[in-house]
């Protein structure tokens, strides 16, 4: 799960880092009333940020600055309702703008193959990291931090010298280090600021000073472990979740969609992943990974239907169950059920082994299901039925 910047900064904010305050309005009003606070706070600039799931929002046009609250205003209004890559913004961050000297890169990412976590630093921040790693790799730090002891502070400290950040050593220390913290603190898979920018702040008495701050936050949490911190879930923006994601989500089922045409309904996720690989050994091509899960009831089954039917590139469905937990014959009724009020006609090959095949298989012979007894003639079957319906699709184009 994505969470939205101003969420994030929250958590940052939580455990102790830097961060520049910030408010969120959801119309340009409200984004004029902030800025008016942040003005008479003695901003002589506000930012206005989209808050929108996606990266690269400042190319896009969705990162303005204005020099008055009705500017503020006008640039709200004209960000909110914008499509940034696909998405529609729907609110606005609204901060007193930062007066930036350097702008930096620095994340931890969850590294599963090293078990630990991955601290990723540089002094080409504000841009794409990706681009920078293609055009420049030598200019990314990286340093592993063992993930019951956290960063240590010579790491920490090594890191930011690594990164040209001497001057500000403190503060760079903290950061760093609170970022795994706060990955530990939420079970996050991702904790980038891009950028952390030294800025320059001016005291009421007209001296300057130079600070270390989190301009920017990405945070992606681990959806299995959201369950252990309660309040999170609630951070989650509805609106920007693919409809079949949500659909999957409420329904309990592990679903990823592919690009490929032959439906997959399986339990389990290894059997899942045994299963696309048998399909794309036989010539076809998945177009989803689906775990229904153990003790999967037919609702449940009628419901996965639902949802590899509603990708139209779907033309033929393997279903692959291993009844153990799950029982056959109530995976065959739940079949039988959701093919009666299948939106369109697909052809569909399933197999079911294990606990109560036998009844299954009479269900599923007298419904006049397609069926196979091994996994190697369920994908083959399956791909020829694919093949198949895919033919006759093209000749109906053409005709
Ligand atoms: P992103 O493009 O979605 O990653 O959004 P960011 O929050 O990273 O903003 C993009 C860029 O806008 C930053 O790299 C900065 O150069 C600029 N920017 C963001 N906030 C401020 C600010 O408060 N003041 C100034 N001057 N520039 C900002
Ligand atoms: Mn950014």
């Amino acid at each position: 799960m994505k969470l939205q910047e101003a969420d994030a900064k929250s958590l940052l904010v939580a455990q102790g880092l830097p961060v520049p305050p910030w408010e969120v309005a959801h119309t340009a009003e409200e984004a004029r009333q902030a800025a008016e606070g942040f003005f008479s706070a003695g901003a002589q600039q506000v930012v206005i940020k989209a808050q929108v799931l996606v990266g690269g929002r400042g190319k896009a046009g969705g990162v303005k600055l204005a020099g008055f609250p009705e500017q503020a205003e006008l640039i709200a209004g004209s960000i909110i309702g914008m499509d940034i890559k696909g998405m529609t913004v729907r609110k606005v961050l609204v901060g007193p703008a930062a007066d930036i000297v350097k702008e930096f890169y620095l994340a931890a990412v969850l590294d599963r193959a090293e078990r630990g976590i991955l601290l990723m630093g540089s002094a080409e921040g504000g841009v794409e990291i990706e681009s920078v790693a293609v055009t420049n790799p030598e200019a990314i730090i990286r340093r592993h931090a063992d993930p019951n002891l956290g960063l240590l502070d010579f790491q920490a400290r090594d890191l930011a010298f690594a990164m040209g950040l001497g001057a500000h050593l403190k503060a760079a220390v903290a950061i760093a280090k609170g970022l795994v913290t706060t990955m530990k603190a939420y079970d996050a898979d991702l904790v980038e600021i891009n950028p952390l920018a030294i800025i320059r702040e001016t005291g009421p008495d007209g001296a300057t000073a130079e600070k270390l701050v989190c301009l920017d936050a990405k945070i992606t949490l681990d959806d299995s472990a959201i369950a252990r911190h309660p309040g999170l879930e609630d951070l989650r923006d509805e609106d920007e979740e693919a409809p079949e994601d949500k659909q999957a989500r409420e329904a309990g089922l592990t679903f990823i969609k592919l690009d490929g045409t032959i439906g997959c309904m399986v339990n389990g996720a290894g059997l899942a992943m045994t299963t696309m690989d048998l399909v794309k050994r036989a010539g076809g091509e998945p177009a989803n990974f689906l775990d229904i899960g153990g003790g999967a009831r037919s609702d449940k089954v009628a419901e996965a239907m639902r949802l590899i039917l509603s990708d139209p590139k779907v033309n033929a469905i393997l279903v692959n169950i291993f009844g153990g937990i799950t029982r056959g014959d109530e995976v065959a009724r739940g079949l039988i059920e959701a093919r009666s009020q299948q939106a369109r006609d697909v052809p569909m090959v399933v197999r079911i082994v294990g606990t109560n095949a036998a009844e299954a298989a009479a269900l599923l012979a007298e419904a006049h299901f397609e069926t196979a007894g091994s996994l190697d003639e369920a994908a083959a079957k399956a791909v020829e039925a694919s093949r198949a319906a895919g033919a006759a699709g093209t000749a109906g184009t053409a005709a």
